[in-house]
């Protein structure tokens, strides 16, 4: 039986492996990380990177003139990661989508305010 933690062969079966002494079983070894990556994933959306880049796009897409180019990734990376959301329910990252839309069209807004008020200033 390998060793879950050094690769390493173990010719008898005990509780810890023979060369780097950490428990054999693999059920504690993989149960943990598993518990703690899914637990993770439901606040931050790692399996949809485009809702959870629009996300965070959308506290930069507040600054004037920086946030127009902003905005309009963040509605694009919003909608691409809504899309996704929808199409695998386990990529979640819905909330961070719908929160991307939004957040990139008050930005846009804002920006085509902002851009409009320095032409005619
Ligand atoms: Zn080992």
């Amino acid at each position: 039986m390998k060793c879950p933690h050094c690769d390493q062969e173990n010719t008898l079966v005990g509780a810890n492996c023979v060369h780097c002494g950490k428990p054999m079983t693999p059920s504690s070894a993989t149960s943990q990380p598993t518990q703690a990556s899914s637990s993770v994933t439901t606040i931050i959306p790692y399996t949809n990177p485009s809702a959870l880049i629009g996300y965070y796009l959308g506290v930069f897409s507040c600054f004037p003139l920086l946030g127009l180019p902003l905005a309009i990734g963040e509605l694009i990376l919003g909608f691409m990661g809504l899309q996704k959301a929808l199409r695998q329910p386990e990529s979640k990252g819905k909330v961070h989508a719908i929160v991307a839309l939004a957040t990139g069209s008050i930005g846009l807004s804002i920006n085509l305010l902002v851009c409009t008020g320095m032409l005619f200033a």
